[in-house]
Order: structure tokens, then C-alpha cells, then sequence
């Protein structure tokens, strides 16, 4: 896709103004420029990328209003509420509102006063019936596109209808967005849709920014501590726990609340209400920890989710990969752990055999079986999952960072299979490993296990060291579970010829270790640390204030800029990455000042007033009115500023500040009643916008090239 020089333009004059963001992340403009020759579009972006932007830069600079498909209200309402903090008219329509409100904003709508409207599938299937083929909607974005396709892992029956919006639509272009990555998935979404000639654009997967680990589990009790180790790290921040059951999450969720941990639970079988809190206590920030089944977080953009822990193996590379994907959305540090064990492998092994669709299921288990049990680059291997060539090592996971150190396994096995054998293939793993460490319980008791030979012969070991010995000696083909025989261990050929010592065992050592945390001990406070939780108090206080969750406010990220570049006036403010035009109208003194604190420097900066200030404005894209606003000074005077500047010939671009008929005008007043023409114009125009007029015709002669 080539992209059109004044579509870049002007679209990364948006990206400033309304997002404070100075360039486009890979793909961004590409696929805006797709979307602004009105061509459809198919785009793949994992979780974090930046496919909002995609749809809402067109559906600013286009007239009309775009209509934005998503499938969650809690999820709409969110972008609405980020979208208006910028001061981008958007709002929603969904079955949590009055009929009224939805009536109220759909007329809105009509008078072409909002310019992206977040509507849920079974609405909109209802409401476009309603509409005028004349009604100008400037493009149609499907959220979560992969609900469409059976194929995908979270088909939605609603969308499969959304065929009808090309079939009354066809000129309008649509846009489908989804974060998952399989190619049948994709080419189905276009067809369902009915997509033209789509243009594609499928980014890298890779999230450098995450760091993975995965660890064999250490127990229930150890686990406990590593998940309560990873929240003190990250004390300021929050974290998902995903589990495997229902069950589980409520149990890790009262376990950490017990501790005095802000802790939530959320999974499907909790009333839409209770979800709809726990969600909303996430995302501001209420609590540290959601506890949490795969039911939570399509769509979630809290940008400082720092880490995700997976409790349990999860049952497919697809969905682990978009787990983690949500912790470290602002580009910062973020870490993922998951614990696997045998166990959870069973489980998921039930799963599969009931799912209907074994084969498929028990394929995508084997695969995250083994993303687990690797002992190379764990990103490598995502990204293979992923068809993504990779030709390096990443360095930012476990195997990189802590290669496995080998050891001899052959006693450990031995002493395993010979348990096993001695048992008559009749025992499950738990079974198997009490036996080993000589246990008295009264199961193994009444079968008698506890007279056979290798009882108590692993007693060294604890019960996890031994789960994880356990889960090698699987994944290297020496024992396999018989899931039709009540998941009983058995011993494969390879195994035999293990215990005969006829073939060579290498295990990875297995280690215990928890999070590193910041060390309290003599911890330097330091001034960036400092500044840094300054700020942020001040954003929550004014989160709090507007009704809206801390991060809608400014990011992590641009706050940690903000205390790396620590602006103290006003302009330098804007330059900060995430700082738009409103967002710095609104904020720039609370935060310049508590910078302004830090350095010793006198409270209030002096007022400023110099042209370079409104140059450098105007060139960061800001509207006169903006300026005007963020000075502290009147509208005229920021006219008569523009109308000097324009006479040193420091501003050449008159198209954003005047239009051909109020220049024309403008001159043709002048030419007539030059005496009255202010009092005549100040009924028309901006007060001060006639002698920008002048100032250019003095430049340039009455005539100058036409306006764009
Ligand atoms: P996705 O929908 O793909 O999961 P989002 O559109 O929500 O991702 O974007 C993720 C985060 O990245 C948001 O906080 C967004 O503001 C930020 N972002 C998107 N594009 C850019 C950009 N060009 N520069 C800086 N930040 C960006
Ligand atoms: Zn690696």
C-alpha cells in the first residue's frame, strides 16, 4: 500500500492533536490510508498495536460518522470514554441505556455531531434497517472480527449476520480488526463479510516488551508466595491471575483477599453484574489483582497491567499468547509466568476428550505442552506457532536469561518406572509420587502400595520436584498417561529400554525461585522515583475527579517521560508523547507545577506570551481556539500573533487557520470600506481573523495560490 503524501500529513497532524502521539507505529498509516481510499480492510494486530487508531484517525478526518462493531458494552464504553478525554465526539448505543438516551444519541448522530459511534452487533443488526442509505457514515470497523469465523476460538453467532451492512452499504469501506492470528480465521472474516478485494495487513506478533517464564509447579503454598511477591513488586500497578476453573479463581482470589491483598474475582458463572464491577474496579485501579478464568479480558486497554501469571497451563498457544498480551500495553517492562504441572495437563486433556472436537483440541494441547516443557527460546517458539520467522534468541525469557542446567536423569527415571511397574500400571500420577516419597496415606495404604519395593525410594525430593521430574519423563516419551484408563501411567517402549539403562536420560534441573523484589533494604528513594509517585498521585486525584480510570488521564509511559524530560513551562509540556491538545489545555498546570516543585523551581511559570510559543503550538497542530485556551490568553490576540507570523513568513500553511471565502471576503471589505470593515466582519468571523486576511495578502500579493 503506497501511502498518499497528504493523507500522511494530515493524519499525523490528527495523531498529534488529539493523541499527543508524533508517529505512527508500523502498519498504522498504511492501513489508514487503505481505509481513506475508501478500500476494505482486513488487519491483524496482536493486543496492545494499535488497531484503534486505525479506524479512528479516517473516521476524524472524514466526514460523517464512522460506526465501530464491538462486542462487549464494557469495552465501548471504555474507547468512548478515552475518545472524549481526547475531545473526539463519540458515544455509544447499547442495551444498558435508556430507550431514550439511545434515541437521544442516535439523532445526534443523524445531525452529524458524533464521529464514531461504538455499537454492539444485535443493535446494529437492528438499527441499519432503519437507516438511510443516505446517511453519511464515513466507515464501518468490526471489532473482535474473529467472532465471525467458526474457526476462530470465540465465535459469536450475532456477527455471522453482519453481511448485511456491505449488502446495504456497499460504497461505505469496513474495516475488520482482530488480535488472532490463524490464516483460515482470516480469510473467513473476509468472506463473511463480503470484503472486496481486502487489503491485508498482518503485523508482527512479537511483544519484546514481555518478558516469559514458565515454571514447573511448585506447590500450592510456594505458588502463593510467588503470586504475592509478583503484586509487592509491582505494588502501584495490577496483574491478572488466570486460572483453569471457576473454582480456582475464587479460591486464589479469597486466598489473596485473606492476605490483604485488593483482589477480584470474575468468571462467567458470576451474574453480568458482578463482572461488570470486578471489570470496572480493574480498570481503576480499585484493586491489584483480578483472579480470573478466560472469560475476562477481550478488548481490555489498561495500559499498566505490568504482569500475567497463569495459574494453570493454558489449554491453546492462541489464547495464552493473548493472556499475556495484555499486561505491558504501554511498551513498558511486563512480565508473564505461568505454572504447569501434571495435573493441569490432565485436566486439559478431559477437556479436549469432551470438546467435540478431540482431535483439533488435543493437537493445540500438545503444542502449549511443549511451548512449556522447551528448553529453547520460548518466544522463538511462540513466534512459530505464529509462522513468524525468527532468527535469533530473544534474551527476555526464562531460557534465554537462565539456560536449564542438564542433568543425569537416569536413577530419578528408574526410580519412577519401576514404581510404576510395581504398581501394575495402575496408578495416576499424585498416586505414583506418594508412593515414591513414601507416604501413609490411607488409599495407598488399602491398596498395599506401601509394600512394594521403591516405596519411600524418592523421599529426597519434594512432591513438586518430583511433578516436574514427572512432567519430563512425559514430554520425553518415557511414561504416557492412558486418559481412558482413568489417567493410570504407563510405561512406553522407550521407557523400557530407560529402565533396562539401555539409553541415556538428560533432564533440566529443576529450581525453585520466586520474583525478585525490590529490595527494600536501603532502597535509594531517588528523585525520579519520587517525581514519578507525585505524578501519579496527582493523576488519580484527577481520575477521580472526572469520573474516569487513571490511565485515560496520561499513560505510565507518559508520565515516566515527564519526569525524564521534566518540562516546566507549558510548551515544553506538549512535546510529550501522549500529551494531546485537550489533555494539555486541561493538565498542563498541575503537572508543570509539581515538576517545577521537584526542581526548586518558583510555583508558577511566568505567563507566556511570545510568538514562538504560539508558532510552536500552531506547528504541534493546535487549533487557534487551543491556543488560546492553553495561554491563558484571548482568541484575537492569538489571531494577531498568526497574522505577525504569517508577515515574517514563519507560517506559510493559511489553510488551517482561514478559508478561501473568509480571505476573499475579507479582501473584498477591505477594498470597499476599509474604515468599517472590522465592525462590518466582527459579525462573520473570529474577531482578529481579518488581519491574518491582511497580513497574507501583504505577503503575498491580494491573490495568493489557491487555499487547500
Ligand atoms: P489494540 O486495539 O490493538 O489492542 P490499542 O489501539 O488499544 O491496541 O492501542 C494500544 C495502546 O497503544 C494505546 O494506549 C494507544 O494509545 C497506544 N498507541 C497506539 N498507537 C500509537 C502510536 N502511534 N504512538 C504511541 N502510542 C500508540
Ligand atoms: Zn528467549
Amino acid at each position: 500500500m503506497s501511502t498518499d503524501l497528504s493523507i500522511k500529513a494530515k493524519a499525523e497532524a490528527e495523531l498529534n492533536r488529539f493523541y499527543g502521539y508524533s508517529r505512527f507505529r508500523p502498519g498504522q498509516l498504511e492501513i489508514i490510508t487503505a481505509v481513506m481510499q475508501l478500500r476494505d480492510s482486513v488487519v491483524l494486530m496482536p493486543t496492545g498495536g494499535g488497531k484503534s487508531l486505525c479506524y479512528q484517525i479516517p473516521a476524524i478526518l472524514n466526514d460523517g460518522c464512522a460506526v465501530v462493531v464491538s462486542p462487549l458494552i464494557a469495552l465501548m464504553n471504555d474507547q468512548v470514554t478515552a475518545l472524549v478525554a481526547n475531545g473526539v465526539p463519540a458515544a455509544t448505543v447499547n442495551s444498558n441505556m435508556s430507550d431514550a438516551d439511545n434515541r437521544d444519541i442516535m439523532e445526534q448522530v443523524f445531525a452529524g455531531r458524533i464521529k464514531l459511534l461504538y455499537i454492539s452487533p444485535e443493535r446494529l443488526l437492528s438499527e441499519i434497517e432503519r437507516w438511510s442509505t443516505e446517511l453519511n457514515i464515513s466507515l464501518f470497523a468490526i471489532d473482535e472480527a474473529h467472532c465471525i469465523s467458526q474457526w476462530g476460538h470465540d465465535f459469536r453467532k450475532e456477527y455471522t449476520q453482519l453481511s448485511r451492512i456491505k449488502e446495504k452499504f456497499p460504497k461505505v469501506p469496513i474495516i475488520a480488526l482482530t488480535a488472532t492470528a490463524d490464516r483460515l480465521t482470516r480469510d473467513d472474516i473476509a468472506r463473511q463479510l463480503n470484503l472486496t478485494n481486502p487489503y491485508k495487513y498482518v503485523s508482527s506478533f512479537d511483544r519484546p516488551n514481555i518478558s516469559i517464564k514458565v515454571m514447573s509447579n511448585p506447590g500450592s503454598r510456594k505458588k502463593m508466595s510467588i503470586i504475592t511477591a509478583m503484586i509487592d513488586k509491582y505494588s502501584d500497578d495490577a496483574g491478572i491471575v488466570y486460572c483453569l476453573s471457576r473454582k480456582s479463581a475464587e479460591s486464589v482470589d479469597a486466598e489473596l483477599q485473606a492476605r490483604g491483598y485488593r483482589s477480584v474475582c470474575y468468571h462467567a458463572g458470576l451474574s453480568a453484574r458482578r463482572r461488570d464491577e470486578a471489570q470496572h474496579r480493574f480498570i481503576n485501579g480499585d484493586v491489584q489483582v483480578i483472579c480470573a478464568t478466560v472469560a475476562f479480558g477481550m478488548g481490555i486497554d489498561k495500559s499498566n497491567i505490568r504482569w500475567v501469571i497463569h495459574n494453570n497451563l493454558p489449554g491453546n498457544i492462541e489464547s495464552y499468547y493473548q493472556e499475556i498480551g495484555r499486561a505491558g500495553r504501554d511498551g513498558l517492562p511486563a512480565e508473564a509466568l505461568m505454572f504447569y504441572s501434571f495435573a493441569d495437563i490432565v485436566t486439559l486433556q478431559n477437556f479436549a476428550n469432551e470438546s467435540g472436537q478431540i482431535a483439533i483440541n488435543t493437537e493445540k494441547l500438545s503444542r502449549v505442552k511443549a511451548f512449556a516443557e522447551a528448553t529453547v527460546c520460548r518466544r522463538r517458539i511462540l513466534l512459530n506457532y505464529f509462522s513468524e520467522e525468527t532468527d535469533c534468541d530473544c534474551g527476555n525469557c526464562d531460557v534465554c536469561l537462565d539456560p536449564p542446567e542438564r542433568i543425569d536423569g537416569r536413577i530419578i527415571a528408574q526410580k519412577a518406572l519401576s514404581a510404576i511397574v510395581r504398581a501394575d500400571q495402575q496408578v495416576g500420577n499424585t498416586m505414583l509420587i506418594d508412593i515414591l516419597r513414601g507416604s501413609a496415606r490411607a488409599e495407598l495404604i488399602v491398596k498395599g502400595y506401601h509394600k512394594i519395593k521403591t516405596y519411600g525410594a524418592g523421599r529426597d525430593m519434594s512432591f513438586a520436584e518430583w511433578s516436574n521430574y514427572m512432567a519430563q519423563l512425559l514430554q520425553l516419551g518415557i511414561i504416557e498417561i492412558a486418559y481412558e484408563e482413568n489417567n493410570h501411567l504407563k510405561v512406553t517402549s522407550y521407557g523400557w529400554k530407560v529402565l533396562r539403562g539401555e539409553v541415556e536420560v538428560l533432564l533440566s534441573k529443576f529450581y525453585y525461585d520466586t520474583p525478585k523484589r525490590k529490595s527494600n533494604v536501603a532502597r535509594v528513594v531517588n528523585v525520579a522515583d519520587m517525581l514519578f509517585s507525585e505524578l501519579k498521585g496527582a493523576r488519580a486525584k484527577l481520575a477521580k475527579k472526572e469520573g474516569i480510570p487513571p490511565y485515560m488521564v496520561f499513560s505510565d509511559k507518559t508520565l515516566m517521560e515527564m519526569v525524564e524530560k521534566a518540562p516546566i513551562d507549558m510548551l515544553s509540556f506538549t512535546q510529550i508523547e501522549g500529551v494531546g491538545e485537550k489533555k494539555a489545555i486541561k493538565y498542563w498546570k498541575t503537572f508543570v507545577k509539581i515538576i517545577r516543585k521537584s526542581k526548586g523551581l518558583p510555583a508558577i511559570p511566568s505567563k507566556g506570551t511570545s510568538y514562538e510559543e504560539t508558532l510552536m503550538l500552531f506547528n504541534s497542530n493546535y487549533s487557534v481556539e487551543a491556543i488560546a485556551k492553553i495561554k491563558d490568553i484571548g482568541q484575537k490576540t492569538v489571531y494577531e500573533h498568526i497574522a505577525l507570523l504569517i508577515k515574517d513568513r514563519r507560517i506559510t500553511d493559511f489553510s488551517r487557520i482561514i478559508t478561501r471565502e473568509q480571505y476573499d471576503r475579507v479582501i473584498d471589505v477591505s477594498k470597499k470600506n476599509k474604515m468599517y470593515m472590522y465592525l462590518i466582519l466582527s459579525h462573520e468571523m473570529p474577531l482578529g481573523l481579518p488581519a491574518v486576511a491582511l497580513a497574507i495578502a501583504e505577503v503575498l500579493g491580494d491573490y495568493p495560490p489557491p487555499f487547500k
